[in-house]
């Protein structure tokens, strides 16, 4: 019995669950990995004590500021979409052979 549970809690940690990024200003980059939107600290695991206690300890300014809740959805959406076009930046620079960077823009 105990060795389901352990297993659950093993599942859960390899994959990144979207809620955090509400609670927390987390998104997850493309291994999967947690990535911390606000200082970019990046996390070899997905548990949720220690994307917490990133964001509790190293950001209570932010989670004061901004509620949990509309507030700071929309404070971490803000966060979201700077940190895509600093990544649309990049990647226009690091692959200059592609001309259409505003491609995946307009689709989306
Ligand atoms: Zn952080």
């Amino acid at each position: 019995m105990a060795n389901t549970k352990k297993r659950k809690v093993t599942e859960e940690n390899k994959t990144f669950n979207p809620a955090r990024t509400d609670s927390f200003a987390f998104t997850a980059d493309e291994t999967g990995s947690p990535v911390c939107l606000i200082c970019n600290e990046k996390f070899a695991n997905n548990k949720k004590s220690n994307v917490a206690r990133h964001f509790q300890n190293d950001h209570a300014a932010f989670a004061q500021k901004y509620l949990e809740g509309d507030e700071r959805k929309k404070a971490i959406l803000e966060l979201m979409r700077k940190a895509n076009l600093s990544k649309n930046h990049f990647k226009k620079w690091v692959m200059s052979a592609n001309l259409t960077p505003y491609a995946s823009f307009v689709a989306a």
